[in-house]
Parts: structure tokens; sequence; C-alpha cells
């Protein structure tokens, strides 16, 4: 494990994470693709949140050592958001047709590491000043 949180396995970024209570437990093998932040509607209401922050990585890397998260279809036959079933933590999400689309999309604090890693910070905040206004002003 380096100072950052990600290990160096083969070349290869090895991150783990999981649920509050434990439960919910995994790894995944980066690269990281577009951290971002999302305020939509979904994200909001379902975390109790004004906004998310979500880390991509390719599916094949993503290993449950732990429970798999219980899912929760947000668009039916189209998308579902993984959490845990019990302590509510959010973990993931996924798209039924992914075919083309490899990825899974993982929150950054279900990460064990998500405050020193500089590869998790968001590159698209379109949508923060419109969740949480305020939040700049305290700068
Ligand atoms: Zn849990
Ligand atoms: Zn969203």
């Amino acid at each position: 494990m380096s100072e950052t949180g990600a290990a160096i396995v083969s070349g290869s970024e090895v991150r783990s994470g999981g649920c509050l209570c434990g439960k919910v437990r995994f790894t995944v093998i980066g690269p990281v693709d577009d951290p971002h932040i999302c305020a939509c509607k979904d994200c909001a209401k379902r975390s109790g949140a004004p906004f998310q922050w979500w880390l991509g990585f390719p599916i094949s890397g993503l290993e449950w050592t732990g429970a798999e998260p219980t899912w929760f279809d947000t668009h039916p036959g189209k998308t579902a958001r993984g959490f845990c079933p019990d302590c509510g933590s959010h973990i993931a999400a996924l798209d039924y047709d992914h075919e083309g689309d490899s990825v899974i999309g993982i929150l950054a604090t279900a990460l064990d590491r998500h405050d020193t890693d500089p590869a998790l910070i968001p590159t698209n905040l379109n949508r923060l000043p419109k969740a949480a206004p305020w939040l700049a002003q305290g700068s």
C-alpha cells in the first residue's frame, strides 16, 4: 500500500473498499476512469447528500471480497445502484447494457482511502454549483 492508498500489483493500481458495517467488501484494479461529481436527482435522493463522487473502474477488475451489494433499479432494465442491505452505505452503480461499456461506477467514499489519492480528484464539477451553491462561498 502506497501513501496514496493504491497498491501497485503488476503495474496496475489496486484499491479496496466497503460499506460502513463491513458486510460489503470489494477490491478494484485501476486505472480510474472519469472521476466526477454527480448532482442528479437520483444521486441526491438516494444518498441524502446534494451530490455524489463517482469513479469508473474496469468491471473486469472488480471483485466482491465480502457480500455483494443489494441492487436497486434506478431505471428498470437500464441502470442499478448497489448499497449495503444492513447499513445502507452507497457503493456502486452499474448499467445492465454494459457490453460495450465495461466500466462500473464506484463511489469514492466507499473506498478505504479516498482522501489522499490524487487519481481520484474529480475532473468534472459541472453540476456542483447548482447542487450546492453555498459550498464555494465559505472559502
Ligand atoms: Zn454495511
Ligand atoms: Zn447522478
